[in-house]
């Protein structure tokens, strides 16, 4: 899943996935949005989207879109129009709960608790 990027907010290596039913693809400016099946999330666009945030959703989406493409600055308005429009797609059509896809299995755990047993004899 390293290769994968945030459907949100672009960020690398989303831990999450939404199932989802593939819906018609939208163009925002120059940019083609196709959804085909699932859509992944990181842990902050997941965490967003559990608590139903959809305004700060789209307002990360906007902001991570300009960091990427500051020529889209000057059409942001219709930009975020554009970001809930899509995202509102998004919720009327995932089908169930968010899967954890994690980090991928043997990669090294820089985070995360690890299960390690410290009993002394
Ligand atoms: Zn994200």
């Amino acid at each position: 899943m390293e290769n994968l990027f945030c459907d949100f907010c672009s960020a690398k290596a989303p831990a999450w996935c939404y199932p989802a039913a593939s819906f018609i693809a939208m163009t925002i400016g120059p940019l083609v949005s196709a959804s085909e099946g699932g859509w992944a999330a990181c842990d902050e666009c997941h965490r967003l989207i559990a608590a139903d945030n959809r305004e700060d959703l789209a307002q990360r989406s906007l902001s991570t879109l300009i960091e990427a493409h500051p020529e889209m600055a000057s059409v942001q308005g219709e930009l975020i129009g554009s970001l809930r429009d899509l995202h509102a797609r998004f919720f009327a059509h995932r089908c169930g709960d968010a899967i954890h896809v994690g980090m991928p299995e043997g990669a090294t755990a820089a985070a995360g608790p690890t299960r390690s047993a410290t009993d002394a004899d």
